[in-house]
């Protein structure tokens, strides 16, 4: 059944609770309403995702549209060292959508909400008559003076990436091959999981936000493109070693040598990837170890033009300026 009212609709979206002490109005009137914290900066973001382009029925069930459609926009606060407290979604709703598929969609984002203590503040609802659009609005916030920006690349730096690459592309070239009601393996699930349900890196830039200067940025539309944006913005080369690539199990036993394209051009891995001093790195490694998180040390920066480097067998060569194109093979 397609939504018939508006206002019911709402009522039966608003979360059963709230977790932000300084929330003073959330969903129900004009506008909401929430205090901020004195010595804090406000991190505020926006991403869109839209059926056919970022998500197919065949690809997501509702309840992992939601949650994803809420995770890219913490991975951008994640990106800045900041903590994500509030969200609003507007939604423009096709007719060939059922109302509990629209509930779903909006489990799936409480469900990631709820462990980072987030609370919906808000949002608009519309129809279309093309595909479902979900758009998200994020608000976090930072210590002032703390954030992390792509422009803090230095000569001598370390690059280092969180997690492992590619997996997301793995799995999305396999959820288009088979769909997700598929009978696949542990190895394609991990890959499939990677690609539907990815964890914001949350805690990890809080960890980075502590150094001084760390030039950061999550790995949205892939790997080569977001060392691209650093390099760019902080006006330096950067060289990285294929061998240091982190790249999981189940992506080398499954892709081989195409392994390593995801990495490099697949996207949507929500890691986080940047730079920091040799001197941090150390104690950034340590920091990392001691959570049992995941980080590694991929290459270096140097002065020098604009440009990202990729060093394989003793040979330097350009890494291409490219990243992914969602469903173009
Ligand atoms: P208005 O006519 O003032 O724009 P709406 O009827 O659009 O009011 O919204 C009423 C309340 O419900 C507002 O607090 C708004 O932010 C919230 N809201 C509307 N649509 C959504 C949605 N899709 N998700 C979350 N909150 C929503
Ligand atoms: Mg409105």
């Amino acid at each position: 059944m397609p939504i018939s009212d508006e206002f019911a609709f709402i009522q039966k979206i608003i979360p059963p609770n709230t977790f932000q002490t300084g929330l003073v109005m959330g969903i129900g009137d004009d506008a909401a309403l929430f205090r901020t914290r004195e010595n804090t900066e406000q991190i505020i973001c926006m991403d869109t995702m839209v059926e056919h382009v970022h998500f197919k029925k065949t690809t997501m069930s509702p309840f992992q549209i939601g949650y994803k459609a809420l995770a890219v926009n913490i991975s951008d606060i994640a990106a800045m060292g900041g903590t994500p407290l509030y969200y609003l979604v507007s939604i423009a709703i096709p007719s060939n959508w059922d109302e509990q598929d629209i509930y779903e969609i909006y489990q799936g984002m409480q469900n990631l909400a709820s462990r980072f203590s987030m609370d919906l503040i808000g949002g608009d609802t519309t129809s279309t008559n093309g595909g479902l659009v979900i758009t998200v609005t994020v608000i976090g916030e930072i210590m002032k003076e703390k954030h992390l920006l792509r422009r803090n690349a230095r000569d001598k730096d370390i690059v280092f990436v969180t997690g492992t690459i590619g997996d997301s592309a793995g799995g999305l070239d396999l959820l288009l091959k088979n769909g997700r009601n598929y009978p696949y393996n542990d190895n394609e699930q991990f890959l499939i999981h990677k690609h539907q349900m990815p964890v914001p890196r949350v805690k990890e830039g809080n960890i980075l936000a502590k150094y001084e200067r760390v030039a950061l940025n999550d790995v949205s539309d892939g790997l080569a493109s977001e060392l691209y944006e650093i390099a760019e913005a902080s006006g330096v080369s950067i060289i990285i070693e294929k061998d240091k690539l982190p790249l999981s199990i189940p992506l080398r036993q499954i892709y081989q040598e195409k392994a390593f394209q995801y990495a490099l051009f697949g996207g949507e891995d929500f890691e986080l990837v940047g730079t920091c001093s040799p001197i941090d790195w150390e104690n950034i490694k340590r920091d990392f170890e001691q959570q049992k998180i995941p980080i590694q040390a991929i290459g270096h920066v140097e002065n020098g033009p604009a440009r990202v480097f990729i060093q394989e067998k003793g040979s330097l060569k350009i890494l291409e300026k490219k990243g992914y194109n969602h469903f173009k093979k």
